[in-house]
């Protein structure tokens, strides 16, 4: 025992989060237990250090902020990493009858097995997938915030909380790396049969079945797996045959309480060639979106991706890296590979002059790819004569309901945005509209060839206009 006891105010501290906070998010993160005091310090445990890092990135100061006003001392909390045991004979029983139960496809017993890491037998890495995209190693910010949470959720309970859940973004933020944290969670921490596979790989596999007369099998993989995870379903868009098995593989998956996730580039509703009741299906559960990383969580990403690395580069370095590529994490990913390989080749320790250099062509094209709706509005309207407030207006004259139209369809072309944003950027309009203007413009350019031109020519300006 120690001199100190703050446990009182932690309690307390503990009493407000609960009342503040929204049920699941205070049983996520505040799933950690009153160890000991030191002078001025709390320390408190917590199971992983994931949960060590990420509950210290959201609510250490608010934590401390608490403490300081329930007891009037500047306490600060440590956290200590330890694995948790179960000690409930009923729960140990119930872990046992499991482990030997290999075969057991009830996975409503997941969430049981799931703490008991300690007492499982090691087993290697799971074959399909990569075990460096794992929960730990994934930066959480503004962007991918509710998208982590719902995955955690399901690596706890899988077929109870979210399902299927579909995770949509851009390429390069994320979408792999999540979907396969979730799938070596589960791997881990139980026995269930995962099966990880690209959209691409699942058509591939079906249409080499049809020929060689294996569908039984086919059908027989997929549909005893606890858990499927189905990587850039975009690919199914016109494969009929491929939609059909899959529609029928969900149902029955979906009926025993089987996890199911998706990764798409982009949300279900904007898919094209794709059967309506497959979509209603991708539609069922949770659809969450990861959009492009902010500055402080870019540098957090570069900085992670430097802990396992042997050589050194200047944070001033990493800083500047992360001002410049905002487009994805794939790109700046890149170019930190390109300066570690620099650095390892000469080993002189890098500076932001020789980066520059370096990344010269890659800051390029990043910045020409960060073209803005800001950007692509005012040229447009500057193009046609009109104000920006004409454009973003309820207007429908043909004079300023064209390029409005003009403006939504490069909007949708040049940058990242989903309709949902466009929307709230031309005026608060629905997602809706903002596709009726880009299918409008995508048709009389068929139609007509010298709009074709026009279009050209004002994507031109906006490259100039976002590369000043
Ligand atoms: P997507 O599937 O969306 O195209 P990936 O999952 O392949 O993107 O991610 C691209 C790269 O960026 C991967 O190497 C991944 O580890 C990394 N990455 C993306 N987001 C993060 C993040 N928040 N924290 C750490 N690494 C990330
Ligand atoms: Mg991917």
């Amino acid at each position: 025992m120690s001199d100190w006891n703050y446990k009182i105010f932690w309690d307390e501290v503990l009493r407000q989060f609960k009342q503040e906070l929204p049920q699941g998010v205070f049983s996520m993160w505040f799933n950690m237990e009153y160890e000991d005091s030191k002078e001025n310090t709390i320390i408190l445990s917590v199971s992983s250090k994931f949960l060590e890092t990420q509950t210290k990135q959201r609510y250490q100061k608010e934590i401390e902020k608490k403490l300081f006003e329930t007891s009037g001392i500047n306490l600060k909390i440590e956290f200590i990493v330890k694995e948790k045991t179960k000690t409930s004979t009923d729960e140990t029983d119930n872990i046992e009858v499991h482990s030997q139960d290999k075969n057991s496809q009830n996975n409503k017993n997941a969430g049981n097995r799931i703490n008991n890491k300690t007492s499982k037998p090691k087993k290697g890495y799971h074959p399909a997938l990569n075990k460096d995209y794992n929960f730990d190693d994934f930066i959480i910010g503004q962007n991918n915030n509710f998208a982590v949470n719902a995955a955690l959720a399901i690596s706890k309970n899988p077929g109870e909380t979210y399902n299927p859940l579909l995770i949509y973004g851009g390429v390069g933020l994320g979408k792999t790396h999540l979907m396969q944290a979730t799938g070596n969670a589960l791997w881990e921490s139980t026995e269930l049969n995962i099966i990880y596979v690209t959209a691409e790989h699942f058509t591939n596999e079906f249409i080499d079945s049809l020929n060689k007369k294996k569908m039984a099998d086919f059908k027989k993989k997929y549909r005893s797996s606890d858990v499927l995870l189905i990587d850039d379903i975009h690919f199914f868009q016109g494969k009929n045959e491929t939609q059909e098995e899959l529609f029928h593989t969900f149902n029955e998956l979906y009926e025993k309480n089987k996890q199911i996730v998706f990764t798409c580039d982009r949300p279900p509703s904007e898919l094209k060639n794709l059967s309506q009741r497959l979509k209603s299906r991708f539609e069922r559960g949770l659809n969450v979106d990861l959009q492009t990383p902010g500055f402080e969580t870019r540098h957090a990403i570069l900085l992670k991706k430097m802990e396992k690395k042997t050589v050194k580069i200047p944070d001033e370095v990493l800083e500047m890296v992360a001002k410049n590529i905002s487009s994805n994490v794939r790109d700046l990913e890149a170019a930190l590979t390109k300066l570690i390989a620099f650095t390892e080749l000469t080993k002189k320790e890098m500076t932001v002059e020789t980066a520059k250099d370096l990344l010269r062509d890659v800051f390029g094209s990043s910045r020409q790819r960060n073209v803005t709706i800001d950007i692509i509005q005012k040229t447009v309207a500057d193009y046609f004569s009109i104000s920006i407030s004409d454009i973003k207006s309820k207007k429908r004259t043909k004079s300023i309901a064209f390029p409005r139209h003009v403006a939504m369809y490069l909007c949708r072309e040049m940058t990242e945005c989903s309709t949902t944003e466009l929307g709230n950027e031309f005026g608060g309009r629905d997602h809706t509209t903002i596709l009726h203007g880009f299918n409008k413009i995508e048709e009389q350019i068929t139609a007509d060839p010298s709009l074709d031109t026009t279009m050209h020519e004002l994507e031109k300006l906006i490259k100039e206009a976002t590369n000043k």
